[in-house]
């Protein structure tokens, strides 16, 4: 089954019951038993609910991988991976990370005794002087948040077999519909399914894929005795979402090449972060792994000035100015003063996120709209 077939019927069955097309909102925390252990294969919400399952089974059909796990959030799902570590643990994990998992990482489980070490890994050779016995996972987000930088996924992948390490691959900013890390080699892949797999901002939740059936008894283990687990609600809307995935994610980067397109030639616009484009540092892996370059954009403008830059977000008619990002509605963010607020100025410049910097989340609305809403707020 190819890819735009898998967001519609990947994993899916008609429900046994009446043959509804959609699986049904099981709104239901328990299920009835004939004698004790007589039942269809569901006893409680926490560990099975069917419309969940449907959504987990979707989850693992468009990452190309065996079995699929749903979480209450991103962070639930990420935090799950953490509960397979022990004290005394090592994990190597991309610098230019999502703020939350970063912040998982070193508020709560450098508390339980395991050692981060955060390292630049577009040039993959400065991984391995932090490997030791002791590094148990490998932590990678590519497009990274919000310089947009790749890794190599297929050379992260080999460090981690020669080393026996976990390698698992935060997939929230391409999508499956762009990039599958289990085919590189990756051995668990995680998403924010609230982002594009949702795709339409209006709930949150986790996805883990994994292809070892081991690794997927770990995990759903976890998922059981930790709980943190989506309600068959969200579930049913994440679904939904998926089946549109293929189409959206091909309109998010169609408008975003425009748009980057655009940005690129305008006088006030200092450099653009965006894969696809040739002048982008790290275009050539993106090529060799990326299907497409996704709906995500950042951009300075000359003069890196702070209040012009809050300016041009006040301007912004279309682009609305919130935190999040993957939904069909196009939004604008500036990392400096939202989400990577908690950093010192100094550190934060290093990688990149200076005051001019905006990031754009391209929705699917008329380009020529997005691009004279731009056109009017840069000025
Ligand atoms: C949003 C996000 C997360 C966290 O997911 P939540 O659903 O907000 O818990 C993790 N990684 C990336 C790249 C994200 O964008």
């Amino acid at each position: 089954m190819k890819f735009n077939t898998k967001t519609i019927h990947g994993g899916q069955k008609h429900d046994p019951a009446y043959g509804a097309v959609m699986p049904p909102i099981y709104q239901t925390s328990t299920y009835a038993q004939t004698t004790p252990g007589g039942h269809k294969g569901f006893e409680y919400s926490r560990t099975h609910n069917p419309t969940r399952n449907a959504l987990e089974n979707s989850f693992a059909s468009i990452e190309n991988g065996k079995y699929g796990l749903a979480f209450g959030s991103g962070l639930a799902a990420i935090d799950a991976v953490l509960k397979l570590l022990k004290p005394g643990d090592e994990v190597i994990s991309t610098n230019d990370l999502y703020g939350g998992t970063y912040r998982l990482f070193t508020k709560i489980y450098e508390n339980f005794g395991i050692k981060f070490h955060f390292v630049g890994m577009e040039n993959t050779s400065n991984i391995e002087s932090f490997v030791n016995k002791n590094t148990k996972l490998l932590w990678a987000e590519t497009p990274t948040n919000p310089m947009l930088n790749i890794v190599d996924i297929d050379a992260l992948s080999k460090i981690a077999k020669d080393n026996n390490i976990l390698f698992a691959v935060d997939n929230t900013f391409a999508t499956p519909y762009i990039q599958a890390p289990l085919d590189f080699g990756a051995d668990i892949v995680m998403h924010s399914a609230t982002k594009y797999l949702g795709g339409h901002s209006d709930v949150i939740m986790g996805a883990l894929v994994v292809n070892e059936k081991d690794l997927a008894d770990k995990l759903y283990f976890i998922q059981n005795a930790s709980g943190a687990i989506p309600g068959p609600q969200d579930s049913f809307l994440v679904l939904r979402g998926i089946k549109t995935l293929h189409i959206r994610m091909q309109r998010h980067c169609e408008n975003a090449k425009m748009i980057a397109e655009f940005l690129n030639d305008h006088p006030k616009v200092e450099k653009v972060f965006w894969p696809g484009l040739t002048s982008h540092k790290n275009h050539n892996i993106a090529k060799a792994q990326m299907n497409d370059y996704g709906g995500m954009i950042s951009f300075t403008t000359k003069g890196n000035d702070y209040n012009k830059t809050i300016n041009i977000l006040e301007k912004l008619k279309i682009f609305t100015l919130a935190e999040s990002l993957g939904g069909v509605e196009s939004l604008s963010g500036h990392p400096a003063s939202m989400t990577h607020a908690s950093i010192p100025k100094e550190e934060r410049e290093k990688s990149g996120v200076v005051d001019s910097l905006i990031r754009l989340s391209v929705g699917i609305e008329d380009i020529d709209d997005l691009i004279a809403d731009l056109k009017q707020a840069i000025g």
